[in-house]
């Protein structure tokens, strides 16, 4: 099946071709005809399936039906992401394939000014990409109109309310004109999502797509059994034998990724750490350098990985498991995509046992191990509680992030919060 029977017209297809793309993936044969029909939609997608194009490419296409080409454009559709990266990125994807459109647009996140944000609303945009926070200080300083809204998207809902941003999508939510289309798209559906879902959404219709990194069989996954303190040695030797290029590996904290990034330099392996207390730019500068191949290794924390989009990423190495079974699906999400083969690894010790056994409770399959001469676990070792970090996801629901030392606007905080 080709693009051209989507319901797409001319400019869209042109820039969809220059992309190279010369199929719509599953998302997208389903989704695009649906939301042209002008339904509200509640999709199960991941990154990586081609989800962004899956909404962005219909959006384009109906805001056409009566588009404003003279005076100050209202803004008519908003698309709401978690994180400052998957803002940047699901903008992208708006002047890629709006390209030969005359539609303007624009991306709001936290942590980076916000006159520069101020001065596009003024000259007047059709769709604005936000991180919830941000986008309520506009709303607070009255620099945002929604009142023209005619298309809301929530891009990875289930990742927004992990990182507590119910309460913020719901003011916005309640300046929105009611008369409007609604997207919701999520990896994973809690009970939260469904509450969501059920508030939010009129009559949706439903599009699941596969889990592909679970079903997929594209990406192979694999256990090796280590103490914690032989890691980062197991970690060094992988890189080296495997001459490995571009190694995505994920800590749980911060701190664990900065002193893994400082301690693998040691060992002579170019690498960057980025989580959210690097700044915007340092992120930016980590992530250019580690897709050009300048350095070979990123180190990520869970929240500062989510929607990167690097193609194609061979390893995906969980140098620590998440404690969120949800996680490692996202995680090895980074490898194996469009088609090409990856391997996500763990190394796991005593301590994470369970968080294992939760994984494969989810994923419902067994990993396999594999036991790595020289780094077989010492048996008499035994398991310690892992210390709960105050993150986000351990916080009781509804509470307020911390704000941030440097503002006492906490929304602004919060946007720009991440780990
Ligand atoms: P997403 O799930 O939106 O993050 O997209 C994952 C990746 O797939 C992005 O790099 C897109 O550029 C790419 N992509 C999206 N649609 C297609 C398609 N129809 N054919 C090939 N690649 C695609």
């Amino acid at each position: 099946m080709s693009f051209t029977k989507l319901g797409l017209s001319k400019p869209l297809l042109q820039a969809i071709q220059e992309q190279g793309y010369t199929e719509p993936t599953p998302i997208q044969k389903q989704a695009i005809p649906i939301i042209l029909s002008k339904k509200d939609v509640l999709a199960g997608a991941q990154t990586g399936t081609g989800k962004t194009a899956g909404f962005t490419l219909p959006l384009l296409e109906l805001l056409g039906e009566h588009a404003q080409s003279k005076g100050k454009h209202p803004v008519r559709a908003l698309i709401l992401t978690p994180t400052r990266e998957l803002a940047t990125q699901v903008h992208e994807s708006v002047l890629t394939y709006g390209k030969h459109l005359p539609y303007k647009s624009t991306v709001v996140f936290g942590g980076v000014g916000i006159n520069p944000q101020i001065g596009n609303f003024r000259r007047g945009v059709d769709i604005v990409v936000a991180t919830p926070g941000r986008l309520l200080d506009h709303i607070g300083r009255k620099t945002v109109n929604l009142s023209k809204v005619e298309f809301l998207i929530l891009d990875e809902a289930d990742r927004m309310l992990d990182m507590g941003f119910i309460n913020d999508i719901k003011k916005i939510l309640a300046l929105l004109p009611k008369n409007r289309q609604n997207l919701l798209f999520s990896a994973t559906f809690s009970d939260d999502i469904k509450k969501l879902a059920d508030s939010l959404l009129n009559k949706p219709a439903l599009i699941e797509v596969a889990r592909r990194n679970t079903a997929s069989e594209l990406v192979e996954q694999l256990v090796h059994p280590v103490d914690k303190d032989k890691k980062r040695a197991l970690l060094s030797k992988l890189i080296k034998k495997g001459d490995w290029k571009q190694v995505l590996v994920f800590t749980r904290t911060k701190h664990g990724a900065n002193k893994l990034s400082e301690q693998l330099a040691k060992d002579g392996i170019t690498s960057a750490a980025i989580h959210g207390n690097k700044s915007q730019g340092a992120r930016t500068k980590a992530l250019a350098n580690f897709k050009a191949g300048s350095i070979r290794v990123l180190v990520a924390t869970d929240i500062a990985a989510r929607g990167i989009d690097i193609d194609q990423l061979p390893h995906v190495i969980n140098f620590e498991l998440p404690n969120v079974s949800e996680d490692y699906v996202h995680r090895i999400g980074r490898t194996g995509r469009a088609g090409s083969e990856g391997v996500a690894i763990s190394l796991v010790c005593v301590d994470e046992l369970q968080y294992l056994k939760d994984i494969e409770k989810l994923i419902k399959r067994k990993i396999p191990q594999e036991r790595i001469e020289g780094f077989e676990p010492d048996p008499t070792i035994k398991p310690e509680p892992i210390k709960k970090k105050s993150n986000s996801r351990n916080r009781p629901r509804n509470k307020k992030p911390d704000a941030r030392p440097t503002t006492s606007r906490s929304s602004v905080s919060r946007s720009s919060r991440s780990r």
